[in-house]
């Protein structure tokens, strides 16, 4: 089985070719409840091991075969940190990939492991997971393996934003009932407010899960998006966009919720009805919105709020 993937096209990443770093079985070490792949008790290590060289030369391969590449993404069925030669891959990496950028997809659970965390500092993009921030919710959700604490998570993940020079994104995925609580939420925000990333993705459940759990819809997306601190760079990620049911908005409800939270083209297509996007294209028109790009992601914001974080 070839341990790469793709090209996929990724909005938020651009043309990514994947490694798998555990193409023929999951090994993880969370049992998350949203989990794509069957569910399976999690784990400390990886039992089957690719070799470095067998990933070199099918990547090789691949890139021969694709000219146009942005980013090589790695990732696992399951957790791709637990590679035991992730550091050599890494390294042996860089010698072949140009200019294409390097991103891992992380739950974050072994980032207090100095070699994961110093390895993961050499990427260009790094995205770690953090879908609670109190030990009981974490548990619920993720279903760590024995011995990962949350605590130890966030400190590891605040220090590695403040040393990482590449883009660093955090993903959080909200189940209904489980962790899009006001208690939890609150929680979520005061770990966000240390950590420096260039994005929080936040989304819910779209495709079937592990086990007997439901996402939330996109206007409750929305809403948990606005219980966060306005300063904190949220994007909701989710394909329930088009379930969502449309309002009227003023021109001053406009400015009123772009201020609260920046919104995309999709979120924007979601949330309003006709009239109220007309009245979006004129405020956009007559300066009083503007945009703003966070790592390939567009984002409007009304103007005298760019003025105001400016002036800060
Ligand atoms: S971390 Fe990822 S692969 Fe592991 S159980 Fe959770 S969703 Fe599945």
């Amino acid at each position: 089985m070839s341990t790469i993937f793709g090209p996929v096209h990724s909005r938020r990443f651009g043309v990514s070719l994947g490694i798998d770093l555990s193409a023929s079985t999951k090994q993880c070490n969370f049992d998350c409840l949203y989990c794509e792949l069957a569910p399976a008790p999690a784990m400390a290590y990886q039992h089957t091991v690719t070799p470095v060289e067998t990933i070199i030369t099918d990547l090789k391969e691949a890139l021969d075969k694709h000219s146009i590449i942005d980013v090589i993404t790695i990732t696992a069925n399951g957790e791709p940190t637990m590679y035991p030669h992730l550091t050599k891959l890494i390294e042996q990496l860089d010698t072949i990939k140009d200019s294409i950028q390097t991103l891992i997809l992380s739950n974050s659970a072994c980032l207090s492991d100095p070699t994961v965390f110093d390895t993961l500092l050499k990427l260009d993009q790094v995205k770690l997971s953090l879908d609670a921030a109190t030990p009981a919710v974490f548990k619920k959700i993720d279903r760590p393996d024995e011995g990962i604490e949350i605590g130890i998570i966030i400190e590891s993940i605040t220090r590695f934003s403040n040393l990482f020079e590449g883009k660093l994104f955090i993903e959080i995925l909200f189940v209904k009932g489980v962790n899009d609580t006001a208690e939890e939420v609150k929680a979520l925000n005061s770990a966000l407010l240390s950590i420096h990333c260039e994005r929080i993705d936040i989304g819910t459940i779209d495709r079937p899960p592990a086990y007997a759990v439901q996402g939330l819809s996109f206007e409750e997306l929305y809403l948990l998006s606005r219980s966060f601190d306005p300063e904190l760079p949220i994007h909701i990620v989710s394909r329930t966009h088009t379930s969502a049911s449309v309002s009227t908005y003023s021109d001053d409800d406009i400015l009123t919720t772009l201020d609260k939270r920046p919104l995309t083209q999709d979120d924007i297509r979601a949330l309003f009805d006709t009239e109220s996007k007309q009245r979006f294209e004129n405020l956009l028109r007559q300066g009083k919105i503007t945009q703003i790009e966070r790592s390939n992601v567009i984002f409007f914001t009304p103007s005298k709020n760019i003025d105001r974080k400016r002036a800060k």
